[in-house]
């Protein structure tokens, strides 16, 4: 299962890439708290070059550091936004994720999950 936008695939591919060449088992790739988060695990093979390991761990490095300034759904240029959910995106992104959340806010007041400030107007 995806565990990301697609706005961050560029930056993740050449680490799939890396770790498929050297058989370097990949346990996750997800977005969390925004953020990206890759872990990976050991190879077992005694052969293994442990420099392929520092080269995967400055990858890892930079490309969690790319992904926190790249919008997850479009790959524009974004920075970490608040909200409901932590999410770095673009402004044009950002601003429909508020719009979204204005409306879906309007459906449940409109559903009768209205509290006692009665919005106005
Ligand atoms: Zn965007």
């Amino acid at each position: 299962m995806k565990e990301h936008g697609p706005g961050w695939d560029h930056i993740i591919d050449p680490i799939i890439y890396f770790c498929k060449k050297y058989r370097i088992p990949i346990a996750q790739i997800k977005e969390k708290f925004g953020g990206l988060r890759i872990y990976v695990d050991y190879p077992t093979d005694p052969n293994f070059d442990e420099d392929n390991w520092v080269t995967l761990m400055k990858m890892i490095a930079s490309a969690e550091l790319a992904a926190s300034r790249t919008c997850e759904v479009c790959g524009e240029p974004g920075e970490l936004r608040a909200g409901y959910w932590l999410k770095t995106l673009c402004d044009k992104h950002h601003f429909e994720r508020e719009e979204k959340n204005k409306e879906y806010e309007r459906k449940l007041s409109l559903s009768g999950h209205r509290d006692n400030n009665q919005e106005q107007g």
